[in-house]
């Protein structure tokens, strides 16, 4: 058994904290900001402020990949999770049976339960005290305690007290301070590569009777992508997604022009319908980023790992953050399973070799996915096809053309959605290639009802 120290009460620090608690470490998390969450989840979105936490209140959905992790590993929190009123939805029932045909056995792949951002934390929270861990509120970590060589043995806070343990575990998320801790107690910078994603988000969620139409989660059209997100408690959200760089759709901040917009895409204007229960919430220059304790072969410290968003994140619109964090936590969770954290060196090696092997290329997928999208909408709004000598992004967009007119391919489109399945396997079952070839290759570039670009602009004036 391990002391563990966790930087972050959010979706990762909690996630992992569950894990290894349930392993029998001694689990503490730190976390500046002061509040915990109202004794009844359902009150978290009105009463709970958390500052540390950018995106607390914008639309948060988890996929299918999550709710799996949380079933198997964590099935105490699915059921809290259901209590709290989180939806229980299947991404292929969300789709008009005329694309999907009838349910089938293996279906439940495409099971979820998701909620809004603070009803998942206000169950998780929770949770990880009943679990034993102890979670210390209102205090910030200022920096890391060494051995005097590059062996980080605890935290310093911003009280002055040092906090020492077996193993820091940061959950800081992506604007963590990691690097520069680091750095001033010795070591050398670890490698990190960040840029600036290139979209922003026009937000909005809702409250009322969830819309009965029957959609994808996420809707590509020309200068714009629609993102309708089921919540917890009869709430649900719609994000508009364009390239920061495209000034013209800027008055999309404005919700009388959000709602101009939004009625001009037949399957995204019923989930506008509800009561509004935020106000237009507009994000913007979220940064992809990731970092690795290891450079030129050599590890910048030991006795401290980085998991969930501070390891790596991208940009949100494929929703992919809180999976990616508990694939992470599990990692961390199996590897202390074979791993003496008294082992330094070991641990942190093997535990880079791990996050490298299986979060790595998730990271790096989702980058291509983004990197191609923002690429086609400013060429959308050039007014020119986007063209690109990489032939798998065609082949992506096939698919989902494809998907609308085949059973089996709406199944194997919906598994790279909800993030259990990769393109590649996707692709390799049999007959996949030719009937995406025969049925998407000529498609429309958007095939999915809506406005064009000029129609977008028109709208919003
Ligand atoms: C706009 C937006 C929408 C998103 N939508 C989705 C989605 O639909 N689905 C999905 O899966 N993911 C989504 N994500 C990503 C998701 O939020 C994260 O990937 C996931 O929550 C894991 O984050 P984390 O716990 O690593 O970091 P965070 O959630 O950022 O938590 C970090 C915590 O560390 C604390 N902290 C930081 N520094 C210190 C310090 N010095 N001392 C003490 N505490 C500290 C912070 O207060 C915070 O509580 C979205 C992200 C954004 C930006």
């Amino acid at each position: 058994m391990a002391r563990i120290l966790i930087l972050g009460a959010g979706l990762a620090g909690l996630g992992t904290a569950l894990l290894l608690a349930r392993d029998q470490h001694q689990v503490t998390v730190i976390e500046r900001d002061p509040d915990g969450p109202p004794p009844d989840a359902g009150d978290a979105w009105d009463d709970w402020q958390r500052r540390g936490v950018n995106q607390f209140r914008l639309p948060h959905f988890m996929l299918p990949r999550w709710w799996h992790l949380m079933r198997t590993q964590l099935p105490e929190v699915g059921q809290a999770l259901t209590a709290a009123g989180a939806r229980e939805l299947n991404l292929i029932g969300m789709l008009p049976v005329e694309r999907r045909g009838a349910l089938q056995p293996g279906d439940e792949r495409f099971d979820t339960v998701t909620a809004r951002r603070p009803v998942l934390e206000a169950v998780l929270s929770p949770a990880a005290e009943a679990a034993g861990v102890t979670i210390r509120r209102g205090v910030a970590v200022t920096g890391l305690t060494t051995d005097g060589s590059t062996r980080v043995t605890g935290v310093l806070t911003a009280g002055g007290t040092a906090i020492s343990a077996d193993l820091v575990v940061d959950c800081g998320g992506r604007r963590s301070a990691l690097s520069s801790w680091l750095q001033a107690a010795g070591a050398r910078a670890p490698y990190e590569e960040r840029a600036d994603c290139g979209f922003v988000y026009y937000s909005r969620h809702f409250a009322g009777e969830l819309p009965a139409a029957r959609t994808n989660l996420l809707h590509s059209y020309d200068s714009l992508s629609a993102i309708t997100l089921p919540g917890d408690n009869g709430t649900w959200s719609v994000v508009l997604a364009t390239a920061s760089g495209d000034k013209a759709l800027r008055g999309l901040r404005e919700p009388a022009r959000w709602h101009a917009a939004v009625a001009r895409y037949p399957l995204v204007a019923p989930w506008a319908d509800g009561e509004p229960i935020s106000g237009v919430d507009v994000m913007a220059g979220i940064e992809d980023r990731h970092r690795r304790l290891v450079v030129d072969g050599s590890l910048v410290a030991t006795g401290v790992v980085a998991v969930g968003d501070s390891w790596a994140c991208t940009n949100p619109s494929i929703g992919r953050g809180a999976s990616m964090a508990m694939i992470h936590a599990v990692l961390l969770r199996d590897l202390l399973r074979e791993t003496d954290p008294a082992d330094h060196e070991k641990l942190a090696r093997r535990f880079d070799e791990a996050s490298t092997r299986v979060v790595e290329p998730l990271y790096r997928a989702t980058l291509w996915n983004d990197q191609h999208r923002l690429a086609e909408m400013a060429a959308d709004a050039a007014g020119a096809t986007y063209e690109t000598g990489d032939p798998r992004w065609p082949m992506s967009k096939a698919l989902f053309a494809a998907s609308l007119a085949d059973p089996g391919l709406a199944r194997g489109y919906t598994s790279l959605t909800a993030f259990i399945a990769t393109p590649d396997e996707v692709f390799a079952g049999p007959g996949v290639v030719d009937k995406v070839v025969a049925l998407g290759m000529g498609a429309p570039r958007y095939p999915l009802p809506g406005a064009t670009r000029a129609e977008l602009l028109a709208a919003i004036g």
